[in-house]
């Protein structure tokens, strides 16, 4: 009495759903409340909207779930239906609807939007296998590509209100995107009403054309078809096998692509005839076979057996095309009932078959359809490779699909970066990739990538890779693109950095008279060629002294000039190798790491650069530019035990703004004999925050220069950098 009284209530567009439900899931009375709670939240939530074809824009919503009744799909995909644009075009969010309803109906929903957020406009035939593929991975819930051509299927039922490059867009992207991969998934039904309504959109002269040829035979054909079903049913009860006969014309877009195939008019394809036989048992397929073998002549090449070998989508079907009454060819289909399910509706079938087990897991749900494709397919390890293919459909979580701004697909590993996509787009786009955009936003080149990301990719003449982009870069072609820049530039910096070595010094020496035939003798130094023996002294393999001493006769004391060059702080600060030892090297170029500045005291460690000698590094400085790989160029270094030099230490002080703080600190400074190099302060409301640059001898020194300060009045802290 109580869901008399509830039925009541209830529209009769709401009762028309529920029933079409009831068909093929009796248990859904027990859904009712879900689903009507989600009627209503659908209609009011899209309330006012219209669509261009002047119809509330809840009939797209109810229609979209009235195709996914069509397809058995469970109640949840109809509720996801229901609300497929409901992110899009309102202002609920995904939060929203996960807790009104389900996590589960929240994500299919998103993950149609997403999808639709995706525009195809390729004609490429590669790129539109890539778009399916990243259809399918972006979809990750394969309910979401169902509710996507249920949706699909109804736009193209309506298209005619669209603007007309909507039109030709939407049906483009139907034919080459949608259709093929319903087909994929065995959905043959969908496959042929799309493919039918794109035909008609984008070829309505053609379309229009075979219509009416088709149509004008039609009485001949109907009469055709129906006589030769009363011949076969007649033998086939004689045999008393139970069939259902179904006779019909092929759709217009297959008989249009066989006519340009086969360049011929409508009047001498015969096989647009076809007839399909649904059986209750499997063996009952083959007795049907048998028996329309015995009376009609079939045409041996035409024989298909996807019973004992099915397709990879799933599909299982006998076909064999006959000679029938009056000469013309006939396709006939033989298959059960279940195979026809299958057939029809493809991945959706499989779906209905396993909701039964209704607590599973998200995961197994997902796999479980794979699941049935591999019972299915086991059989025949002949279809193996075919079979991979299939599997790939839910395999590609390896790959991310990204766009370039015109709208081309490029595909990626996972987890690659910007910097990986510069590369893949062209060597030299990477090489002189600046920065980038992804989806209009301006981001690090080591952003990680997702599926369906739009990537525009800056450039600058004036960049240069960084080693640091070996760090994070995914893709071999990138890492080896940047590799062979860096071979390649070495070398020539090298040569440079040698050449410029060896002039500076002769020069310092009071022997620039000698630059030109000290640059020939590289011969007499043991190497082949001129720049080989530039880039030895430009990577600090050997040095001018050694040069000198080998080739000339006057003997010039010459490494000492460096040590009267003054140090140049605070950019950065260059030193001999005076100072510290390396470990089982003389007389190498030493270069104190920027922004570091080692001072004695300081635990030390060397890295032999490319080019640039031994840059000395704190050993816990954040910048030395190392990989794992390259653990061998890190080098043992050591201060010299007596050092009479002076050093550089970089301070940084937080204390409060008060007058009189600049002079107390400098007072202080030089209160402990220490020099400063430089000084500034810069205040910020009741804050001020200083930079100084004190000359020291050693850490010990620049700690108790510290521990002074700190004792100033209003100092809040100092810090060594
Ligand atoms: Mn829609």
């Amino acid at each position: 009495m109580k869901s008399e009284k509830i039925n009541k209530k209830y529209p009769k567009k709401f009762t028309d759903l529920i029933n079409k439900i009831r068909e093929y899931n009796p248990q859904v009375e027990k859904d009712i409340p879900l689903l009507w709670k989600t009627y209503n939240f659908a209609k009011k939530g899209h309330g006012e909207q219209f669509r261009l074809s002047g119809e509330p824009y809840f009939e797209h919503l109810y229609q979209t779930a009235i195709i996914l009744t069509e397809l058995s799909m469970d109640t949840t995909t109809i509720c996801a239906g229901l609300l497929h644009d409901i992110l899009e075009d309102t202002e609920y969010s995904k939060k929203i609807i996960s807790n009104e309803f389900s996590e589960t109906i929240a994500n299919i929903v998103e993950g149609v939007t997403k999808i639709s957020d995706i525009k195809f406009n390729s004609q490429e035939d590669k790129q539109a296998n890539n778009f399916r593929k990243m259809l399918l991975s972006v979809a990750k819930d394969i309910r979401v590509i169902i509710v996507k051509f249920a949706d699909r299927l109804n736009n193209m039922r309506t298209l005619k209100s669209m603007p007309k490059s909507k039109q030709k867009r939407i049906s483009l992207e139907t034919r080459d995107v949608y259709a093929p991969l319903a087909h994929r998934l065995g959905m043959h039904k969908i496959k042929s009403e799309l493919e039918d309504l794109s035909f008609k959109h984008l070829q309505l002269k053609q379309y229009k054309f075979l219509k009416k040829q088709v149509l004008k035979n039609k009485k001949y054909f109907d009469e055709y078809i129906k006589k030769f079903k009363k011949i076969i049913h007649n033998s086939l009860n004689e045999n008393q096998i139970k069939t259902k006969i179904l006779g019909r014309t092929k759709n217009l877009s297959s008989i249009n692509k066989k006519m340009n195939i086969q360049n011929k008019d409508l009047d001498k394809i015969f096989d647009i005839l076809a007839i399909r036989i649904i059986v209750d048992k499997l063996s009952d397929c083959y007795a049907v076979l048998g028996i329309i073998h015995q009376q009609f002549k079939p045409i041996a090449e035409r024989f298909r057996d996807f019973i004992a070998t099915p397709k990879s989508n799933g599909y299982q079907s006998i076909h064999t095309t006959i000679i029938g009454p009056e000469g013309k060819n006939i396709e006939i289909q033989i298959r059960t009932g279940k195979m026809n399910k299958i057939a029809e509706t493809g991945i959706a079938a499989h779906w209905k078959y396993k909701e039964t087990s209704k607590d599973m897991d998200e995961i197994d749900k997902k796999i479980l359809w794979l699941r049935e494709l591999i019972d299915i397919l086991k059989n025949d390890p002949n279809n193996s490779e075919d079979f991979m293919e299939t599997l790939k459909i839910d395999l590609f979580k390896e790959e991310i699909f990204i766009f370039t701004p015109k709208g081309d697909l490029i595909t990626l590993p996972k987890n690659a970066t910007t910097l990986d996509f510069a590369f893949a787009v062209h060597t030299d786009v990477g090489l002189s990739c600046i920065g980038s955009k992804v989806n209009s936003r301006i981001v690090p080149l080591n952003t990680i990538l997702s599926s369906g990301d739009k990537v525009e990719i800056l450039t600058s003449n004036n960049i240069k890779p960084s080693y640091n982009w070996l760090k994070f870069v995914k893709t071999n072609r990138a890492k080896s693109r940047i590799r062979r820049w860096f071979r390649k530039n070495e070398y020539i910096e090298s040569i440079n950095l040698g050449k410029e070595i060896l002039d500076k010094k002769l020069r310092q020496a009071k022997m620039a008279d000698k630059i030109k035939i000290i640059s020939k003798k590289y011969k007499e130094m043991g190497f082949q060629t001129q720049d080989l023996f530039f880039q030895a002294i430009g990577k600090g393999e050997i040095t001018i002294k050694g040069i000198i001493d080998k080739v000339c006769k006057e003997k010039t004391i010459i490494d000492n000039e460096e040590t009267k060059n003054k140090p140049f702080f605070p950019r950065f600060y260059k030193s001999t190798s005076k100072g510290v030892t390396v470990q089982g090297v003389d007389n190498v170029m030493v270069n104190f790491g920027k922004g570091c500045n080692p001072i004695p005291g300081d635990d030390i460690v060397g890295y032999i650069t490319r080019g640039k000698g031994i840059t000395i590094h704190r050993s816990n400085c954040k910048n030395i530019p190392i990989k794992e790989k390259e653990l061998d160029r890190l080098i043992e270094v050591n201060w010299d035990k007596n050092i009479d030099y002076t050093f550089y230490s970089h301070l940084t002080i937080l204390s409060e703004n008060r007058n009189g703080i600049l002079q107390d600190i400098s007072n202080t400074i030089q209160n402990m004999k220490t020099s400063i190099a430089s000084i500034s302060m810069n205040s910020e409301g009741t804050i001020a925050q200083g930079n100084i640059i004190i000359i020291v001898d050693n850490l010990k020194h620049t700690k108790n220069v510290i521990k002074k300060i700190k004792k100033i009045p209003g100092i809040i802290k100092v810090k060594r950098i």
